[in-house]
């Protein structure tokens, strides 16, 4: 190597990693060294302490971690996928809404920072809010997936949220000021010890892990594949195409095997018959509907419908009631006006301290659920959950006992828009 190329290399080296510093994201200084784990022993290599442990980067844990950290608390994020987004990125459904109702914006805060300046960048168009479209979907927000994930990244960064990929808990304890969480990942076992959980795993799995109880129904919605096809007879034209997988369960890796085996065989099957070219794939089925927590409040459709201003509402939520079967979906618009609100006792397992959800495992039945899942939605479950979680860390409570104007108003600081403001 010539002298040249090695001081270029040392600069690119220092340039990384400085500017990963910058970002506040965790790099070992090259001088230290760690002692290879004895094989096949059960002791941690790493142990911490955090305020607020957020398992699972998606939708709504990605935004709960940015409130959680802005928010002055120390965040772990661990997520099991390689990248942050969930559904919106892994699962390819990067259309997010609804970020408005009746011609005024219902839900900004973190989640619309996000997703504004992912199009912004990307150099596309965020829909007029002040216009009611005739179709519901059409004031979704086309964003681009990747840029979603990196721009989730660099904002956990600055907002000192550290992040572990590949990593799940395997147990869950209770201890006197909070939880000791034993999470796994390849080559890595990490004990958390910290004062709030929240969970954003989509399917409530830690609230799984615990034994509190969850809902969900013996028939599912299905799940989908998302993929880009270029037609024969139509070169250049890819479009966005979901495959229903019928009986998909998130419920463990085997069941998501299935599906994605199942989706995957389907589509080439599909393609075999339609003689397309397969342009683009997400590397997995994306999961409409799996368990929801029985919270301190269910959220029910009639709540949902009629737009129940809950008295502890800490965000809105707006959609149709949107139940695909194996037929389809035929959404149910909401009646003009009428604007749904979540309720903090949604996010709150019942007879749980120290813990809190955001995203589609919020307690509701399943026609209500069905609307409240929705992305935009999900993001404002989740800056909720951080702020609550955030200020129950500072003072040593459990959300339910953090007065709610405290929250609402950290809520309002970082652009969130509380039922009743607007
Ligand atoms: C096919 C389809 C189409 C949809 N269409 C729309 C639409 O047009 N507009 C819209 O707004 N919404 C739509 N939705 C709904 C919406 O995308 C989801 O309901 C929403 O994104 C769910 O957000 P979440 O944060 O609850 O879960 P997710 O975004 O799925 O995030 C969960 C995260 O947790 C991680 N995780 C799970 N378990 C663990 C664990 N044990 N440990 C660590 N990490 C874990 C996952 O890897 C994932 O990153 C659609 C959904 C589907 C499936």
């Amino acid at each position: 190597m010539t002298k040249k190329m090695k001081s270029s290399r040392r600069d690119f080296l220092q340039h990384s990693l400085l500017g990963s510093a910058g970002l506040g994201l965790g790099i070992a200084s090259t001088s230290e060294v760690q002692a290879a784990p004895a094989p096949n022993s059960a002791e941690p290599e790493i142990t911490q302490s955090v305020d607020v442990l957020v398992v699972g980067g998606g939708t709504a844990g990605t935004i709960a971690a940015i409130q959680a950290g802005r928010a002055g608390a120390s965040v772990l994020l661990v997520e099991r996928n390689s990248q942050l987004g969930g559904t919106m990125t892994t699962g390819g459904v990067a259309y997010p809404g609804l970020f408005d109702a009746w011609g005024r914006q219902v839900i900004a805060g973190i989640g619309w920072e996000l997703v504004k300046e992912s199009v912004e960048l990307d150099g596309g168009t965020l829909p007029d809010f002040s216009k009611v479209p005739q179709r519901h979907y059409q004031n979704q927000v086309f964003t681009n997936q990747f840029l979603h994930a990196i721009l989730a990244e660099e904002k956990c960064g600055k907002a000192g949220v550290q992040i572990a990929y590949y990593e799940f808990p395997q147990a869950v304890t209770k201890t006197t000021d909070g939880w000791q969480v034993d999470c796994v990942g390849f080559g890595t076992r990490r004990r958390v010890n910290c004062k709030q959980i929240i969970d954003c795993t989509g399917g409530a799995e830690v609230v799984g892990l615990l034994d509190l109880p969850r809902l969900r129904e013996e028939e599912r919605q299905p799940g989908s594949f998302l993929f880009m096809m270029d037609k024969a007879h139509e070169p250049g034209r890819n479009q966005i195409h979901r495959l229903y997988v019928h009986g998909a369960d998130s419920t463990n890796s085997r069941t998501v095997t299935t599906a994605n085996l199942t989706g995957r065989q389907s589509i080439l099957t599909m393609l075999r018959e339609k003689k397309g070219r397969l342009m683009h794939l997400q590397p997995e089925t994306s999961f409409r509907e799996s368990y929801r927590i029985q919270g301190e409040t269910l959220i029910t459709v009639n709540d949902y419908s009629s737009g129940k201003k809950f008295d502890d509402a800490v965000c809105h939520a707006f959609y149709p009631v949107d139940l695909h079967t194996k037929n389809g979906v035929k959404p149910q618009p909401l009646k003009p006006g009428i604007v749904p609100t979540v309720p903090l006792r949604a996010l709150i397992p019942k007879g749980s301290r120290n813990l809190i959800v955001a995203g589609r495992c919020v307690s509701s039945d399943r026609l209500a659920n069905s609307g409240l899942r929705v992305q935009a939605s999900c993001m404002a479950m989740g800056q909720a959950a951080g702020a609550a979680a955030a200020l129950a860390a500072k003072s040593g409570t459990t959300p339910l006992e953090v007065p709610l104007k405290e929250i609402h108003d950290l809520l309002r600081t970082h652009g969130a828009i509380i039922p009743g403001d607007a």
